[in-house]
């Protein structure tokens, strides 16, 4: 586990733990690294990979600078729009032919104002920070905008939350994505070229136009600033990883459910929700047919396919309130396999919007598999967003509503 030495402004020795998603399930980790220094408070986000050009717009003078030396190639004038592409040798713009031997190369505003960025599949957006292009390949690079954390968060916040929200709810929700944004930057691979991605396997970052149509969450996380969920790990306090859904269904779960490993006290799950108590929270019935979701999980797991169409489909394990763990999934020779119910869903369902929740009954049904009883939305560990907004409207506060959800937690200042 990677390890991050501790240096903190207010001298807190803090540490970060965390992960989320309404949708996706993020890769697990349970190291525990410090909070970074103030000063340094940029994160890597992965806005596109693997695309053949890019457009870049700039509204303010920009320069063409290095990464690896600081070195300023050239400068850009205001309002100039660029092609980037990648060449056999390096980076390619429309005036820049002596970027071509560079593998990376960044667009730095210089006066903070943000870029304009479109690729194939994505309409011109608008980003702060600056915006960094990756040579992967001949013709193929990534855009990753290197951006201040508490920029990068206002839009995170803004694409979570339904806009008419309370402003709690944000507020809780800032602090949650802040303490999983720090989690993700101080566990990635000290080798990876960003820290996190801009989708669901991480946390949705659609760039500035979604905030201004959510002002709340531009107001949430300046009046958090800073401010990050700890838990006391033996060895001392950590930031830990804050995991988040929709709609828990009643109950959270632990997040041993959706990783390895036991989980700590504030992820334990089991914590009282009264997010279904104004009826959002139900989903289904749901049917499937076999044929489709045999196809789904030989598509997402190839140790599934050794046992060729499946056709029997049954809840294995379940936490103590009932929501299924692990499934059982076997064919008609009696061969059978289990599969993670968490698991289980996201293959089904990628986008997480039909099979909402692993909360659910399952019945077998000839050629088909139906859900029933669905509730929640999301993998249903630490906050969630649905009771966080009762908790809000009835007057609590995001610190409470944070110390509900992640039992044992403080809030503590890391900047
Ligand atoms: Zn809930």
């Amino acid at each position: 586990m990677l390890r991050i030495s501790v240096s903190v402004a207010v001298g807190l020795a803090l540490a970060i733990g965390c992960q989320r998603g309404p949708a996706t399930a993020p890769a697990a980790s349970s190291s525990q690294p410090a909070v970074p220094a103030p000063e340094d408070r940029l994160i890597r986000v992965l806005l596109a990979a693997d695309k053949p050009v890019f457009t870049i717009t700039t509204a303010c003078p920009a320069a063409w600078v290095d990464p690896a030396t600081g070195e300023v190639v050239a400068e850009v004038p205001t309002g100039r729009s660029l092609s980037v592409y990648f060449t056999d040798a390096g980076i390619g713009t429309d005036d820049l032919p002596d970027a071509e031997a560079l593998d990376i190369l960044d667009l730095v505003p210089r006066d903070a104002k943000p870029c304009t960025a479109a690729w194939s599949g994505q309409s011109p957006e608008r980003f702060p920070g600056r915006m960094r292009f990756i040579r992967v390949g001949p013709g193929v690079g990534h855009l990753v905008n290197v951006v201040d954390i508490e920029d990068y968060l206002a839009s995170v916040v803004a694409a979570e939350l339904d806009r008419r929200y309370h402003l709690e709810t944000f507020r809780a929700q800032a602090i949650v994505a802040r303490t999983y944004a720090w989690f993700r930057r101080g566990t990635g691979n000290p080798r990876n070229l960003w820290d996190v991605t801009a989708t669901e396997s991480a946390q949705v970052y659609p760039g500035l136009s979604r905030l201004e149509q959510v002002p709340l969450a531009g107001r949430a996380v300046r009046d958090t600033y800073g401010l990050v969920c700890t838990w006391e790990s033996p060895d001392g306090w950590r930031i830990f990883c804050t995991y988040y859904s929709s709609a828990c269904g009643g109950s959270t779960q632990s997040a041993d459910a959706i990783r390895n490993g036991s989980a700590i006290p504030p992820l334990a799950g089991n914590v009282a929700c009264p997010c279904c108590e104004e009826g959002h929270c139900a989903w289904g019935p749901l049917s499937l047919t076999k044929s489709f979701v045999t196809s789904q999980l030989h598509g997402r797991y190839s140790r599934l396919e050794s046992l060729g169409t499946i056709s029997r489909i049954s809840v294995r394990e379940t936490t103590e309130s009932g929501r299924p763990i692990t499934l059982t999934v076997g064919n008609d020779s009696d061969q059978e396999l289990s599969i993670e119910a968490e698991n289980f869903r996201l293959a089904i369902d990628p986008t997480g919007r039909r099979l909402r929740s692993t909360l659910f009954s399952l019945v077998d049904d000839d050629s088909e598999v139906r859900f029933e009883d669905g509730r929640g939305f999301g993998h249903g560990v630490g906050l969630c967003q649905a009771g966080a907004e009762i908790f809000a409207r009835r007057g609590r506060t995001a610190g409470e509503i944070l110390r509900h959800y992640y039992p044992t937690s403080r809030l503590r200042r890391a900047y």
